[in-house]
């Protein structure tokens, strides 16, 4: 078993890994910087040490720094939470080199997947349904290019092999200016991602962001754990998600979260993942993979009662999964918001003391934030400060919990989203329906 972790993150999923870690009787180590001394998780943990200044690029992305802190205190594994060194196959080697568990799949799985051409060809080739599209770079040929516009049909859309956050991406919406789209964007590819390789997609054009979780062991057993909706998105950033997904039927989740786990059984993936998709006119279009943890998954956590880090661990720890497949039944809806610091009408971060904080409670109603009275949060990295969710019985009283919740929840002292949140609950087409990934954007008039 694993006696002791690292916790390579910081903020409100370095505190949800260390709960985590407290239930199953495991021993914590909290990493931080020198701005994070104040971590509500750096307080709780058995042990605590800085590995460098503020700038992440120094501290929290300091390989070195991060393999010393697990030597210094004899640790077993390093979980890295997601953002950060989540997805990196180069680190995830180096902690399994240094003899030290990496709480994530294999180094070479993560770099299958960090290449969205090689992930788009591993889940082709396991029956996973993908986007029409070059199934593969784009080359030197010309006429083989515009062909191939041609055979998709317009709009397409030119993505980096190496992209990730939303960036290395150009819709392209005729031959004329195909040539010259994939130009700008292996450019751009290469001086972004160090890799200037490209392919083409269809542009889907109203289309809504629908995920799967997956589970899997060393065992050769794999689970999902249905689906999200994570259409609410400002610049490709998720602000609300939701599970279920409104509108997906159970033969749907059922097949299309079956392919994922059968794809994870055969790519023999190891742990907790995410199956990104686009879903338009009934069809689901894989995008991309995510290896890690998400900010999402208590959505998936409400409504299943599986907890996803719990089973990270146990799956690091070369155990069986607790479940299958038939033990997973949907019960009700889940709501996530994500809160940020940051002024709701301009976006910009708001950084600064916590004067005031009250958090709202009641039945269904769950909060995951490192916040504390006094605490200061700092100017130095992502403005999410907390996830609020909401468990109700249909998807309409989540909703009518989450609009009771946000208007419970007071954070003084600096400015957050709970305003925009507030608006999206009182939305009606958002209440209504399932909105597509252009709808929050609209609604804001952007
Ligand atoms: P990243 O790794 O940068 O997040 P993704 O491949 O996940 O890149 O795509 C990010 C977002 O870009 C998607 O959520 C969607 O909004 C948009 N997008 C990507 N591919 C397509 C496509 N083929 N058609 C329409 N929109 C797309």
């Amino acid at each position: 078993m694993i006696e002791k972790i690292v916790i390579a993150n910081r903020g409100e999923i370095a505190l949800r890994i260390l709960r985590a870690c407290r239930e199953m009787g495991i021993k914590t180590v909290a990493v931080h910087s020198d701005a994070d001394r104040d971590l509500k998780h750096v307080r709780l943990a058995d042990e605590s040490v800085c590995i460098g200044p503020a700038a992440s690029t120094l501290s929290y992305l300091n390989v070195p720094a991060l393999i010393a802190a697990a030597e210094v205190t004899d640790a077993t594994a390093i979980h890295p939470g997601y953002g950060f060194l989540s997805e990196n196959a180069d680190f995830a080697e180096r902690v399994e080199d240094s003899g030290f568990i990496f709480i994530g799949p294999r180094a070479d799985t993560i770099r299958m997947m960090g290449d969205k051409i090689t992930a788009i060809e591993a889940m082709k080739s396991a029956g996973v349904p993908t986007v029409p599209g070059s199934n593969g770079p784009l080359d030197e040929d010309d006429e083989r290019t515009l062909r191939l516009g041609r055979e998709i049909g317009y709009p397409v859309i030119i993505k980096a092999a190496g992209g990730g956050g939303g960036r290395g991406m150009r819709v392209v919406h005729s031959e004329a200016a195909l040539l010259n789209a994939i130009s700008l964007t292996q450019a751009e590819a290469g001086a972004a991602f160090g890799n200037p390789v490209v392919y083409m997609e269809k542009f889907l054009e109203n289309p809504r962001h629908v995920e799967f979780q997956v589970l899997a062991d060393t065992h050769g057993n794999a689970i999902h754990l249905g689906e999200r909706d994570c259409s609410m998105q400002r610049r490709h950033q998720k602000v609300v998600e939701e599970a279920p997904a409104p509108g997906i039927t159970e033969e749907q989740r059922e097949r299309i979260g079956g392919r994922c786990a059968a794809a994870c059984r055969e790519i023999g993936y190891r742990g907790v993942g995410t199956f990104e998709f686009l879903y338009e006119n009934g069809e689901f279009y894989f995008i991309e993979m995510n290896t890690r943890v998400q900010v999402e998954h208590p959505v998936s956590e409400m409504v299943t009662g599986v907890d996803i880090v719990k089973e990270q661990i146990r799956i690091a720890a070369g155990e069986a999964l607790s479940y299958q497949q038939d033990d997973i039944q949907l019960r009700g809806h889940a709501i996530e918001c994500r809160i940020n610091a940051e002024d709701p009408d301009n976006f910009m971060p708001s950084p600064g003391d916590i004067t005031q904080l009250h958090i709202p409670g009641g039945p269904g109603v769950r909060v995951d934030t490192h916040l504390y009275n006094g605490y200061r949060v700092p100017p130095h990295y992502d403005s999410m400060i907390g996830k609020l969710i909401t468990h109700g019985e249909d998807r309409a009283s989540a909703i009518a919990r989450m609009r009771t919740a946000l208007s419970e929840m007071v954070i003084d002292g600096i400015k957050t989203n709970i305003p925009l949140q507030e608006r999206i609950m009182r939305d009606t087409h958002f209440a209504d329906s399932g909105a597509n990934i252009h709808y929050l954007e609209k609604m804001l008039g952007l």
